[in-house]
């Protein structure tokens, strides 16, 4: 492709975006489509000879769009949201063109020196202390897991990334019931393993039992373990749970450990000042995750994981081979040495036009509204008959079930949520709560307005009465 040839794409590409997103809340939510579809209309063997652009971009509107998931639909309740607002999709379209490798200070000056101070606005945007800095992961799950390696290497004072873990006392994480499984896969890839991932019982609120986890340590030191460090969450994937943060943190003062918070989908929420109760004492936290890739609305992917102090993480993660070697330049940042992968997306640019594009003021507008309009819906649900609300919201998440008399109500709800599913107008995904299966609900696509959710809300009711 020539030079001329790729700027009439590119336009033609661009009128095809505005397309899509103008056109979305026509489209079904959840595409009409079944496993193998797209499979069974690409070609089995790759192409011997090339193809002109405009052949394979009519293949891609043929085959592809009305087999997605559209996740910037403003009826999308599932899940949590992988907001893409519009200038955070602009930024991305230049980064692609650019397409640096932003592993060094000096493979990308303006990458590295931009990601240090979009992550020291969103810190003061959450209100986080001063002096906390930061890095942008691809995901929470990377966050995490560089996390959990540095708990464990401090645990074994740095002998597990030269020796390996066989012979010493197996290091132990601390979490609750309620947290993500990226805090289990973050054991497994770190050698610390499902059975020393230690499961704390949570209180009523289903927040972690701060003194169910120090018996837990208590025990675990009883019988020769090395406890290492506690992850805490607030704002759980399943329902939203939130830990005690201030008393965790207190125990991780108590017996030495590291503590890491996972608050991927709600750290957005934190933009405003009302919502921060919900990790008080979160500056007592050693690093903490939060993705703007979610609800905030910078395009996927983007996690900024903050540190207190990166010096323990940058000691666990850091590894320089001669050829990553910048000599004269060490008073910059790598930011490569704080995080497991080497090579960097330019991810700053989309947090610096989406932030501008907003303000601080703009994002918060959406947030709170999209917490309002999930109360409203909340609300309305708990009116209709034969439903109950199971989790009453925290932030924009509530959890509900159908419960028709004389009738199996895991079945009757899981019948109910593929209708709503099927019939296209919104999508909502499940649970299972204490045992009992449960339809998610939650608001926070990016342009959502009111009356999308209480169509959404309209469609549940509509779809019960037709059983
Ligand atoms: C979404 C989510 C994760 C995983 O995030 P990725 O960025 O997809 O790895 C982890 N924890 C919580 C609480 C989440 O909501």
């Amino acid at each position: 492709m020539d030079i001329a040839e790729f700027e009439t794409w590119s336009k033609r590409l661009a009128q095809w975006s505005a397309e899509y997103r103008r056109t979305l809340r026509d489209r079904p939510v959840r595409p009409d489509c079944q496993p193998g579809q797209v499979l069974a209309q690409l070609p089995e063997a790759p192409p011997v000879d090339g193809t002109d652009m405009a052949t394979i971009f009519a293949d891609f509107e043929r085959i592809v769009p009305e087999a997605m998931t559209h996740w910037q639909h403003p009826r999308f309740m599932a899940y949590f949201p992988a907001n893409a607002a519009l200038p955070s999709v602009l930024a991305e379209q230049v980064v692609s063109t650019i397409a640096a490798q932003c592993m060094l200070w000096q493979t990308s000056p303006a990458a590295t020196e931009m990601e240090t101070r979009m992550v020291d606005w969103m810190r003061q945007a959450l209100g986080l202390p001063h002096g906390w800095r930061g890095v942008i992961q691809d995901s929470a799950s990377s966050a995490t897991l560089s996390a959990v390696m540095t708990m464990r290497e401090r645990a074994l004072d740095w002998r597990g990334i030269r020796s390996g873990l066989a012979g010493g006392p197996a290091p132990r994480i601390y979490a609750s019931v309620q947290t993500h499984s990226s805090v289990d896969k973050a054991g497994w890839v770190a050698g610390i393993g499902q059975d020393n991932l230690v499961k704390i019982p949570t209180r009523p609120d289903y927040g972690m039992d701060p003194d169910a986890l120090r018996a837990a340590i208590a025990a675990d030191r009883a019988a020769g373990y090395q406890p290492a460090g506690i992850v805490i969450c607030t704002g759980g994937t399943s329902i939203g749970a939130c830990d005690p943060v201030a008393e965790i943190v207190a125990v991780a003062r108590e017996e030495g450990l590291y503590t890491h918070l996972d608050a991927a989908w709600a750290g957005s929420a934190m933009i405003c000042e009302e919502f921060r109760e919900h990790w008080a004492g979160v500056e007592g936290v050693d690093s903490l995750v939060f993705n703007p890739h979610k609800w905030l609305g910078a395009q996927f992917d983007c996690s900024i994981q903050f540190l207190k102090d990166p010096a323990d993480q940058v000691r666990t993660l850091t590894l320089r081979p001669d050829y990553l070697e910048t000599p004269g330049l060490d008073e910059v940042v790598n930011y490569s040495e704080w995080t497991v992968p080497l090579g960097r997306r330019f991810r700053a640019l989309k947090l610096w036009f989406l932030i501008r594009a907003y303000g601080l003021e703009g994002l918060r507008t959406r947030i709170r509204n999209h917490i309002a309009w999930s109360r409203e819906a909340e609300t309305a649900i708990a009116a209709l008959p034969r439903f109950r609300i199971v989790t009453t919201g925290r932030f924009s998440l509530f959890t509900f079930r159908y419960e028709p008399p004389g009738e199996d109500a895991d079945a009757a709800t899981a019948a109910l949520l593929e209708r709503i599913n099927t019939d296209g107008r919104t999508y909502l995904t499940q649970t299972r709560h204490e045992g009992d299966y449960v339809i998610r609900f939650q608001v926070g696509q990016f342009d959502c307005t009111r009356e999308d959710v209480m169509t959404a809300v309209g469609v549940v009711g509509e779809l019960a009465e037709q059983t």
